[in-house]
């Protein structure tokens, strides 16, 4: 999930928040996964947990049992800021405005606040891999599970998008690696990992936000407790990523697609390569051999790589895992090759950036399915793009007309009215060699719930294609 810079004030953070909860009254605020793991975490150590939310979100029967057989409250619908007057202590959800009036009331009565990977980090007994950045985040920490199990080690992936890390921390692996946001980093005050990672940082958030340096600041953070005994790993080909290294305590290892860097991982033409400390480099896997397609996804691989060194994995595991590696899905996740065309579901292509990657990633032509409930930005730039790329262009939802105005002078295009109808065009005009791409470029709210309903519908209506 990327965090955009937009907000203007970070909470005002405490690290006195107390360790030991018990028979302590604490606000969890923002009932999503991550509020709804950090209350029931604190309830069974026994603290007086509220969990309140200002939206009467779906707290499911389930949970409301289990968080009240602790002693839990839930209060749902405009969460009133006296709350906080009752709390030592309140665990902020990303998502939630430093501004909310229970975090301003807080803070005027000196009510410590953190967020949920400060609570979980504190409760870690492994050492902690962390990897943030604008985009990628999730791909890379996947693969970095990935990487770290064919090395042998026990590892417990989760954080911003899958498990949440405070569902992780009653296990005992050797490691957890965990994605975190700049909005999570923002309400960290001791998190400590032992190996970091800072993939990049948009250009569009850094020059076009009056909060960019707060942006940087936030992503920063994720190295601010570490020491010399650390390893943060940045991207050399990204300046405002790399300018963390003067900041930093750790030792610093980089990243490059297009130049060696002095310890860290790097194409040396065309071979993923990798450069310790001390000793010669050596070569891991040519780049041609991965198992994710786009040059993107070259350098999550050699992110992934340099952590998975950094944690002491050896190169013939990461060079195994790096051919291997199944991908993250709905991210360019190849579905099924029939009759010589690869399907492919991209349903977490919900902007423009995201199609602009996807398209680059293939050298075959491009059946494109896009369309949903637009962002509001204008399609028209990416027309050269998709006059190179696309064969033809199959668009639905509530932006098919929008789409069609701004590319159908450039290729062929049909209009449908849902998935179904659009895997039968594609299935009826693909020939061999060629991938069918769901790449929609836009929200999936007006025909789905969410961009997984969508990508899973795709997929299953592709592989209901008769052989
Ligand atoms: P995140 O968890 O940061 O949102 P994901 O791994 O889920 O990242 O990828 C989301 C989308 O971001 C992908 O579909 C792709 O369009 C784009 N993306 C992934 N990795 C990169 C990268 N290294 N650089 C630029 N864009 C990327």
């Amino acid at each position: 999930m990327n965090a955009p810079a937009s907000r203007n004030a970070a909470p005002v953070l405490r690290s006195d928040f107390t360790d030991e909860v018990a028979g302590k009254t604490i606000i969890v605020l923002g009932a999503g996964r991550s509020g709804r793991s950090a209350a029931l975490l604190l309830a069974r150590e026994g603290a007086k947990v509220i969990l309140a939310d200002d939206y009467a979100t779906s707290v499911d029967a389930a949970y409301h049992e289990s968080l009240s057989a602790l002693n839990g409250q839930i209060l749902l619908g405009n969460v009133q800021a006296e709350l906080a007057a009752q709390a030592h202590g309140i665990v902020a959800s990303p998502g939630v405005r430093p501004t909310h009036p229970l975090l301003v009331c807080a803070r005027e009565r000196g009510v410590p606040i953190i967020g949920e990977l400060e609570l979980a980090g504190r409760r870690a007994r492994a050492p902690i891999v962390a990897v943030t950045g604008t985009n990628g985040k999730t791909t890379t920490v996947s693969w970095v599970g990935h990487l770290l199990a064919k090395a042998g080690f026990r590892v417990a992936v989760g954080g911003n998008v899958g498990t949440p890390f405070c569902d992780l921390v009653h296990q005992t692996p050797d490691w957890f690696a965990i994605e975190v946001s700049s909005y999570q980093l923002e309400t960290t005050a001791r998190f400590h990992p032992r190996v970091a990672a800072i993939l990049n940082l948009a250009p569009d958030h850094i020059e076009r936000h009056p909060t960019s340096e707060q942006y940087l600041a936030a992503k920063a953070q994720i190295t601010a407790k570490q020491t010399a005994e650390d390893t943060l790993i940045l991207n050399a080909d990204d300046a405002a990523v790399w300018s963390v290294a003067a900041k930093t305590p750790a030792q610093v290892w980089g990243f490059s697609l297009y130049r060696p860097v002095d310890c860290g991982v790097y194409l040396d033409k065309g071979t993923i390569t990798v450069r310790p400390v001390s000793g010669r480099p050596t070569a891991l896997l040519e780049a041609a051999k991965l198992s994710l397609p786009g040059l993107h996804n070259v350098a999550n691989g050699l992110a992934a790589a340099a952590v998975a060194w950094a944690c002491g994995a050896g190169a013939d595991a990461i060079a195994a895992g790096l051919q291997d590696f199944p991908g993250v899905e709905h991210r360019l996740e190849r579905v099924r090759c029939r009759r010589g065309v690869w399907w492919i579901n991209d349903s977490k292509a919900t902007n423009l950036a995201s199609l602009e990657v996807a398209l680059c990633s293939f050298s075959q032509p491009i059946i494109l399915i896009a369309g949903g409930r637009g962002k509001g930005a204008p399609y028209e730039p990416l027309a050269p793009l998709v006059k190179t790329h696309v064969r033809h262009l199959i668009v639905l939802g509530e932006d098919a007309e929008r789409i069609r105005a701004a590319w159908a002078s450039h290729v062929p295009t049909t209009r449908v009215g849902d998935m179904h109808e659009a895997v039968a065009a594609a299935a009826e005009m693909a020939r061999a060699g060629e991938v069918v791409l769901l790449s929609p470029a836009c929200a999936s709210f007006d025909q789905y719930s969410n961009f997984e309903e969508r990508g899973r519908h795709f997929k299953e209506l592709v592989r209901q294609l008769e052989e």
